[in-house]
């Protein structure tokens, strides 16, 4: 498959990403790792008329630990994600995370914006940073601005990027002290999109009971989501089986599954419940030998 005739632009500054992204506007799209972007223009889903490459644009590569956040560039691949020591010391969560999506090839070239601006209901790395309440820094010829990841996703692959944006950073501020987490997903078979997938991130106090809990699932709506309702639960317990099954039953009943061709609503709810408790029996385990 040939994808349509476009214009093709690879500057090596983000000063002139966003001249262009200013000039073109609608007319463009960025391309990252092409993971997503590549099959779309060749089935001619998308034509654009012009794509800006931003693979020379070496200043968005970065993984980053700041003094408020952990700071990862637009540009940095899942592969970088898998080999970060700041990441595997503070966000280890998300190392998790990218050793299960596609395959070897797929996370050498995907990234991390390319990953969050693709909004795929069932992608992963949008659920776990969803977990670690991710924040997504979008800048223009204009200015720059910066939203929670909840709010930047706002259904399938829809985001709340204008036109003339372009996704340079996200920032993790979050606590990695007496903090565990997981991530779990259920394939049909390995290196697929999650079915269903849960991130969850415990924190606890010196007593081990959970001060607070986070959960998102993807694959159980049009975007992937944060819960609260299991989370509450989880709060001020040590995470005892019957928090942990009521947590789940609550997340099965929170989410808003669809049926494909594929999988059922019904299954999608029934994964959420069993996910969710094995994600948050996973966390509860690593607290026994990290808190
Ligand atoms: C065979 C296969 C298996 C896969 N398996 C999984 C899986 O198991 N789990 C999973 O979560 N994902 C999976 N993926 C998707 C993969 O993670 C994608 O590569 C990713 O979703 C998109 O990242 P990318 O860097 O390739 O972006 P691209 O494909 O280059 O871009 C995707 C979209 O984002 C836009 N974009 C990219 N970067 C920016 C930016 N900085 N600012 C603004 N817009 C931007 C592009 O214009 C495009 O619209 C799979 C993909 C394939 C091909």
């Amino acid at each position: 498959m040939i994808p349509p005739v476009f214009d093709y632009h690879a500057p090596a500054e983000l000063s002139e990403v966003l001249h262009l992204l200013g000039q073109l506007g609608g007319e463009a799209r960025v391309l990252a790792g092409g993971q997503s972007l590549l099959p779309l223009l060749k089935l001619r889903v998308i034509q654009p008329q012009a794509i800006i490459d931003l693979h020379k644009v070496r200043e968005l590569a970065y993984v980053r630990q700041a003094p408020e956040a952990v700071q990862l560039g637009a540009m940095t691949t899942d592969r970088e994600i898998e080999r970060s020591r700041i990441l595997h010391d503070l966000c280890p969560l998300l190392v998790e995370t990218v050793q299960v999506i596609g395959d070897p090839h797929i996370r050498n070239l995907a990234t991390v914006g390319g990953s969050v601006c693709q909004a795929d209901p069932q992608g992963d790395l949008s659920t776990a940073l969803l977990a670690l309440n991710a924040r997504v820094v979008l800048q223009s010829a204009r200015g720059s601005r910066t939203m929670p990841l909840s709010e930047f996703i706002v259904g399938p692959l829809t985001t709340a990027l204008q036109e003339d944006e372009v996704l340079t950073r996200v920032e993790i501020r979050v606590a990695a002290d007496r903090a565990t987490s997981a991530y779990l997903k259920m394939a049909r078979r390995a290196g697929d999109f999650a079915v269903v997938g849960a991130a969850v991130m415990l924190w606890w106090d010196e007593q081990k009971r959970c001060k607070e809990a986070r959960i998102a699932l993807c694959g159980v709506g049009p975007k992937p989501v944060l819960l609260e309702a299991p989370a509450a639960v989880l709060r001020g317990t040590r995470c005892e089986d019957a928090a942990i099954a009521e947590a789940a039953r609550r997340a099965s009943a929170a989410v808003e599954p669809y049926s494909d061709p594929t999988v059922s609503a019904e299954y999608r709810r029934a994964m959420a419940a069993v996910l969710t408790k094995r994600a948050i029996a996973k966390a509860r385990q690593g607290a026994e030998v990290a808190v």
